[in-house]
């Protein structure tokens, strides 16, 4: 199925709690264990965004507010 949505971490909030990687149901996120946000902690990141739905789940989970959903905009494909 190809990605219908998108997500982007505020590297400023999120603390490498994993909640958002425990809760998708598509196995979308991951820490990044190579690098680190400004306060220190391993950024949540895309590491399969071709699964991402935009079901907003993981959104919704962050205690920290830290991440943004987009979703893609349907356009008609001209035949
Ligand atoms: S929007 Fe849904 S599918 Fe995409 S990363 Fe968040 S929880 Fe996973
Ligand atoms: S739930 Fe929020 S704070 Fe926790 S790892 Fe994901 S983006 Fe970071």
């Amino acid at each position: 199925m190809p990605a219908k949505g998108y997500i982007e971490v505020n590297e400023l909030y999120c603390k490498a709690c994993e909640l958002c990687v425990a809760d998708c149901p598509h196995d979308v996120l991951a820490l990044d264990m190579t690098r680190l946000t400004p306060k220190g902690y391993h950024p949540a990141y895309m590491v399969d965004p071709g699964a991402c739905t935009g079901c907003q789940i993981c959104a919704v989970v962050c205690p920290d507010a830290a991440i943004t959903v987009y979703r893609y905009a349907r356009q008609k494909v001209e035949a």
